[in-house]
Order: C-alpha cells, then sequence, then structure tokens
C-alpha cells in the first residue's frame, strides 16, 4: 500500500500511510452516522495519536542519526511507526539506544502528564478511574474521550507498553535481539529473536481471533511477516558475505539516453526482450522498467522523455560488499545496480544474476 509525503524533517522525509488515511475517514463516516457527539473527541485522540507516533519515531531517528546511520523517511502507521534507515545498525549498543528512545519518549509522556494532574488540580482529569474500584471498558473509553489529557496518557501508555512486546520488528523485539546479539554475534540473535517473535504473531493471532479483534488479527500479520523479513535479510547477508561479485558484473549494458522518448525505449525492450534499461541522468544513473511504462497512457509515450520518469540508482562499488549489493537490490527492487571502481561506471549486476549466486552459495553454506 501506499504513503504520502507530508513534510520533511532533518532531512528525513515524513510519510503518512494509506492505511493512517483509511482510518480517519472510517472513523469520520462511522462515527458521523452512529454517534455524531463522539466525532471531536475521536479526532482529537487521533491526533494525538499521530503526534504521538510521530516523536516516538523522531526519537529513533535523532539517536539513529547520531550514531551515524542515516534515516530516509519516517512512514506513520495506526499502529507505530517505521524509520526506514540506509543500513541497519549492527553493534548491539547502537541498536539497543535507538530502540530504547521511542519507548522512553512514551512513558516520559506518561510521566509527563501524571505529574501534572497531580501538581494542577483544576486539570480535568478522571480521578474514578485511579479509585481502585473496578473499572468497566465503558468507563474507561468515556474516560478517554471525555478527558483529552487522559486520552493522551492512554494513547502513550498504549504505544509504550505495546512496543515494548519482544516481537520483530516491534522495539521490544530489537532490544531483545540487541540483548541477545551480546551474547552470541547479531546473526544468532536474529534468528532466535525472528523464531520468538513468530511464536508471538501466533499466539497474537489465536488470541485475536477468539476474541474476534481484528485489530489484534492484524498485528499479529505485521508481526509475523516483519520478522520473517528480518531473519531473510540476515541469512542474505550471511550466505553472500565474501562472495566476489567481479564475475557477474555486465561490463557492456545497453545505456539509454535520458531524452529518449518512452515508444523508443519501448522498441529496444521488445527487440532486446528485456524488462529494463540502464539510464544515463546527468553525471549519474537512473533505470527505466516496464511496470512503469504501464502508469503512462499508450499515447503519451512518444512525447514522454525517459529523463522524466526513470528512477535513479546509487553507483555502489564491489568493495561495499556482496551482501549491501543484494539487500539494497531487494529492498528498493532495483533490476540491477551500476558499479563503479576508481571513480569510473564499469558495468551493471543485475538482479537475476545477483540470484543466481546466491542459490548457489547458499547451497554450499548451507548448514
Ligand atoms: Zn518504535
Amino acid at each position: 500500500m501506499r504513503s504520502f509525503k507530508i513534510g520533511k524533517l532533518m532531512g528525513i522525509s515524513l510519510e503518512l500511510h494509506s492505511t493512517f488515511i483509511w482510518l480517519i475517514l472510517l472513523i469520520i463516516i462511522f462515527l458521523a452516522i452512529l454517534d455524531p457527539f463522539a466525532l471531536i473527541p475521536s479526532l482529537i485522540l487521533l491526533f494525538f495519536l499521530f503526534l504521538s507516533v510521530f516523536i516516538h519515531e523522531l526519537f529513533h531517528s535523532i539517536v539513529a542519526v547520531s550514531k551515524g546511520i542515516k534515516v530516509e523517511k519516517i512512514i506513520l502507521l495506526p499502529i507505530g511507526g517505521i524509520s526506514l534507515t540506509e543500513e541497519m545498525p549492527e553493534k548491539a549498543v547502537d541498536e539497543f539506544q535507538i530502540a530504547i528512545a521511542g519507548p522512553l519518549f512514551n512513558f516520559a509522556m506518561v510521566f509527563l502528564i501524571v505529574f501534572l494532574v497531580s501538581t494542577f488540580p483544576f486539570l480535568p482529569w478522571p480521578w474514578h478511574i485511579f479509585s481502585g474500584v473496578e473499572v468497566t471498558i465503558e468507563e474507561l473509553n468515556n474516560a478517554i474521550m471525555l478527558f483529552p489529557l487522559f486520552g493522551l496518557f492512554w494513547v502513550n501508555l498504549i504505544l509504550g507498553v505495546f512496543n515494548l512486546l519482544p516481537a520483530l520488528p516491534l522495539d521490544g523485539g530489537r532490544l531483545f535481539r540487541s540483548l541477545l546479539s551480546w551474547k552470541i554475534g547479531f546473526n544468532k540473535a536474529t534468528h532466535i529473536a525472528s523464531k520468538v517473535s513468530s511464536f508471538f504473531a501466533i499466539l497474537l493471532f489465536l488470541i485475536g481471533l477468539l476474541g474476534a479483534n481484528i485489530i489484534l488479527v492484524i498485528i499479529a500479520v505485521f508481526i509475523y511477516l516483519g520478522a520473517s523479513q528480518e531473519n531473510e535479510v540476515v541469512v542474505v547477508k550471511e550466505t553472500l558475505r565474501g562472495v566476489d561479485l567481479s564475475k557477474i558484473i555486465n561490463r557492456k549494458p545497453i545505456i539509454l539516453d535520458s531524452k529518449m522518448s518512452l515508444e523508443e525505449a519501448f522498441s529496444i525492450m521488445e527487440k532486446r526482450n528485456k524488462t529494463a534499461f540502464l539510464v544515463k541522468i546527468g553525471r549519474g544513473f537512473g533505470f527505466i522498467a516496464v511496470e512503469m511504462l504501464k502508469d503512462i497512457e499508450r499515447s503519451k509515450w512518444p512525447a514522454t522523455k525517459l529523463g522524466k520518469i526513470a528512477k535513479k540508482l546509487p553507483l555502489m562499488k564491489l568493495s561495499d560488499g556482496s551482501a549491501k549489493i543484494m539487500t539494497t537490490i531487494l529492498s528498493k527492487g532495483y533490476p540491477f545496480i551500476p558499479i563503479r571502481e576508481k571513480g569510473a561506471f564499469i558495468g551493471i549486476i543485475e538482479e537475476s544474476e545477483m540470484n543466481k549466486v546466491y542459490k548457489l552459495t547458499k547451497l554450499i553454506k548451507r548448514a
């Protein structure tokens, strides 16, 4: 699903995931019909959620940047955010500090609010919730709706606690992995952490199913997929460490000019039976792939220049290592990566060739 860019801060692009927008729309429609009086309080609560998730992610990012890790973007989801970094911190201390920063913000908010309401008695606060008498879910809901400060408190408490679940890709899973990797190394730690996460995911899934709690089921699936993805990245890295890629460099790739039209590019694709081509853009490179042509009306192909729609590619070096080149290709979905040596372009490494190397190496290296 897509996400929409809403701003930029400290070089980090901020994006709102489409599920967040759907949630806002759904809540507005449902409440407008069923309970119009709850509409404004719900939107305030949603705004608090948005703000808290955002600052939570910002705290991760600030610590990551201070460790020299580049943060590309923050994507905000209703259940939390994702900070996309260029690489994963492999040092256990770094991962621990980056992971703890987010929940720490949420708990700091919780304590700050408790401090404020106990210091300033004029602040509206549902004291009856804390009287020790058992509270029904309805009473809790009412308190969240009627007392904005309590809503903010609640949102941060849930975010803090939920994110500390010891399941990858949640912060708790990262903390768990970083503690493990102190003892047994990053790769083994990830294998164990991802198994534990899958167990948690299945448990949450069953609880959600039995309790007919759709949100819990969605979270369980999110954790399950996230955990196996983290594990896969590590398997790729482990397998490809030290593998020589110089033999699979295509040293004479066809390079299209950025002034060429889509129509011309397509006829070359057809003629060569290839679905992606390298495009020279200024001093760097980009690529054009058949999927990108699908989004543009056929009648516009002759007038559209490649330079307008080609996607930029990073120039990498063989010394970046086969693992990093492979994970870049996989995570970004690039068809190939241009390679330079001593400042000059020497060819491309194609995803399909990389995959063959990966399969062959994995066969030999399997334990
Ligand atoms: Zn977090």
